[in-house]
């Protein structure tokens, strides 16, 4: 039989520990911690639940899919959406969020090919098992960018098959960027007029209209739909993510179940309703500027952690307007300490938490060990 566990305050006592020190220590993932929700806090009194269409009513009523609305609007703005023509909502993540783009996209075209590069996500591998689309992989440059020479090569191919594409706007890794605008030409040159191009921005989408030079990505550069990730650059205590796409391509799927009064437009039944509150509460706080602020801020850190490297001889580099760092692997030691995230090469990301006294850290714990091994 369980019993009440009256020990449950030290036991909390010790996790919170746990995780504030967890988290006081990491530069590896692409997490923003800088955020401050605590007049939201009140609102984890009530069971929301915005089930169903954010843009239909439903019967139920404790939901919050007037904000959730807003949330949608600010990015289909942000990525140049026709103002007629666009919907989305709030995901668990980007990988539902890229499993939505996939499904529109097989709705559309169920006897499509997808290809993606080798730098792509896991969960977009994962989703394309789960639709049980055929799929090709494309290599990576160097970079990590598509390579498109072996795209257009492997499109010739297949040109008699509708066409998926998966581009990358921040990859995993080196926060490579697909031009969105090369890959439609490819599309338009071979004459492939059955395509869709789903766009997995998870991590760079909320920063992705102030990149100079621009780097083509969003709905009018060609993408016909966007996900992001919510509590990466922007940051939420709750894992949240983003889908934009248009509406026309949605109401394709759109089916009306009577139980909820509403549209089943969505992966899951129920959903997070206090996951737009707090986009919702970063974007009204921010604003567009506040954003583009974070983001330079972002970026000024990387180019700092860089040249720092670069001055001890490390061979330290970053993609065009990236807020990650990329340089040959370091010891367990540090990669443990600082949370790293490995593959052939580790990178830091410079989320707008991250700090030059940090970067000073953890430079200083590279010198550190480099005197010790001499
Ligand atoms: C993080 C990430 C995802 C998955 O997003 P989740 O929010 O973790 O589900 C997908 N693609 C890329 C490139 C990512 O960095």
């Amino acid at each position: 039989m369980i019993v009440p566990d009256t020990h449950q305050d030290s036991q909390i006592d010790k996790l919170s520990q746990k995780i504030k020190e967890a988290s006081d220590l990491f530069l590896g993932y692409p997490v923003s911690k800088d955020f401050n929700y605590s007049k939201l806090y009140e609102f984890l009194k009530y069971p929301i639940n915005n089930l169903g269409d954010p843009f239909e009513d439903s019967t139920y009523r404790v939901q919050t899919h007037e904000i959730e609305r807003q949330v949608v609007e600010f990015f289909a703005k942000m990525f140049r959406a026709n103002p007629k023509d666009y919907w989305g909502y709030v995901t668990n993540g980007g990988s539902e969020s890229n499993l939505y783009g996939l499904y529109v996209a097989r709705e559309l075209y169920p006897k499509a090919m997808v290809y993606f590069s080798e730098s792509t996500h896991y969960s977009v591998k994962k989703n394309i098992h789960l639709l049980n689309i055929p799929s090709i992989i494309i290599r990576s440059q160097e970079n990590g960018e598509m390579d498109y020479e072996d795209l257009e090569n492997t499109l010739q191919f297949n040109r008699h098959k509708p066409a998926i594409i998966l581009t990358n706007f921040g990859t995993t890794m080196k926060e490579a960027k697909d031009d969105v605008s090369k890959v439609k030409g490819i599309l338009k040159k071979l004459a492939i007029q059955d395509h869709y191009i789903h766009c997995d921005a998870a991590l760079s989408g909320p920063y992705g209209a102030f990149i100079e030079p621009r780097i083509p990505f969003d709905l009018k550069d060609g993408a016909d739909s966007i996900s992001i990730s919510g509590h990466k650059f922007i940051g939420s205590p709750i894992p949240s993510g983003i889908i934009i796409t248009r509406r026309s391509l949605r109401d394709r799927i759109a089916k009306g179940i009577s139980y909820i009064g509403s549209l089943d437009t969505t992966i899951t039944g129920s959903r997070n309703g206090h996951s737009p509150m707090f986009l919702w509460s970063a974007i009204k706080s921010m604003g567009e500027e506040g954003l583009k602020a974070r983001y330079l801020h972002s970026v000024e850190v990387a180019q700092y952690c860089k040249n720092e490297l670069i001055k001890l001889g490390i061979d330290a580099w970053t993609n065009k307007g990236a807020i990650t760092v990329i340089f040959p692997q370091v010891s367990e030691t540090l990669k443990e300490k600082w949370q790293l995230a490995t593959e052939d090469v580790t990178h830091i990301i410079c989320m707008p938490n991250v700090t030059k006294k940090q970067i000073d850290e953890f430079i200083k714990d590279i010198v550190q060990e480099k005197e010790a091994n001499r």
